[in-house]
């Protein structure tokens, strides 16, 4: 029986850590300021006796007084219209959150973990994306206050480790949905879903040639339970490598739902990645790790759960 903090531990990911850590039997303690997580996430967690939420801005000073195994720090925006309107927060939350985090994780001998992402890769120049890849990242461009916040933590983590021998794991995050993604998130698989089950045209952006690789969530927080119990320090990659067009999965999406919906195009966001689909020759050695939802379950169980919370 562990204790585990998780930051960020009422958004999308971090409420489904919540769940994995207390099935397991450990006692969880979860800090979010709600900037874009949301109390609904972790309701059903509230008068567990072995969670314990803790509304707090992790970007200044940790205090913790119980003893802590283990710290996953996941708390940061992570949709790019999140990064648009919260720029200053996903940068703070980014370094000074994962310095007060790395801290907290020296005082207390916790093995840290960072949620780190694929957006380390920028624009990348190689494909599919493997941990060696140091990536093309336009620094001073819109997505550039999470792409260097991460590459940052990620810096940071290593001098922790290095400097201070904390147990350090570094989790390389692609793109994942399921359920309790918000129905206003802005990224394409919550657009698409609640576009669709509205009968409003779906929005590609660009000509819709770029490409992604959705990952559902459960395999996700399988493969983090995973690196948090291995002894890797380097980086590792999440993914899953099923590749596909953003035209592709709209149309995927429509067809699920409601085949006469339209689709329309419109301007690509800035520096918006090309392709995108991770090498995950590291996590099935090292993890003996792989995805294992196929989209079409996975969007089937996402459906669901959004026609849920719309009251469909
Ligand atoms: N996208 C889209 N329509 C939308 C939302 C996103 O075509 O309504 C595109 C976006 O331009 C990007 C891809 O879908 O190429 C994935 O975007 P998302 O915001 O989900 O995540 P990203 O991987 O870009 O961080």
């Amino acid at each position: 029986m562990a204790n585990v903090l998780i930051t960020g531990g009422a958004g999308f990911l971090g409420s489904h850590l919540c769940d994995r850590f207390i099935a397991e039997g450990d006692n969880v303690f979860c800090m979010d300021n709600f900037i874009t997580g949301s109390p609904e996430n972790i309701a059903h967690l509230m008068g567990n006796k072995k969670f314990k939420f803790i509304e707090y801005d992790v970007t200044n000073y940790i205090y913790v007084e119980e003893d802590l195994d283990y710290i996953l720090h996941f708390a940061s925006p992570a949709s790019p219209i999140d990064y648009l309107k919260f720029p200053i927060q996903t940068l703070k939350v980014g370094s000074l959150g994962t310095h007060k985090a790395l801290g907290l994780a020296k005082a207390k001998n916790a093995t840290f973990l960072i949620a780190s992402t694929s957006e380390v890769y920028g624009d990348p120049l190689i494909h599919p994306q493997k941990e060696d890849y140091w990536g093309n990242v336009n620094p001073v461009g819109m997505r550039g206050v999470y792409d260097e916040a991460k590459r940052f933590a990620e810096a940071m983590t290593m001098a922790y480790h290095r400097y201070h021998n904390v147990d350090t794991r570094i989790l390389r995050i692609f793109n994942t949905y399921g359920p309790r993604m918000r129905i206003n998130d802005g990224r394409a698989i919550p657009n698409f879903i609640n576009q669709a089950l509205n009968n409003e045209p779906l929005t590609v952006y660009g000509d819709g040639s770029q490409t992604r690789s959705v990952c559902y969530v459960d395999d996700l927080v399988e493969g983090i339970h995973r690196l948090l119990l291995s002894k890797e320090n380097d980086p590792v990659n999440i993914g899953n490598p099923d590749e596909i067009t953003m035209l592709g999965l709209a149309e995927e999406i429509r067809d699920l739902i409601n085949p006469n919906c339209e689709i329309i195009f419109q301007d690509l966001p800035s520096d918006d990645p090309k392709i995108r689909k991770p090498d995950t020759t590291r996590a099935n050695t090292i993890l003996n790790w792989e995805a294992k939802v196929n989209r079409k379950e996975g969007l089937d169980k996402t459906i669901k759960n959004f026609k849920e919370r719309l009251g469909m």
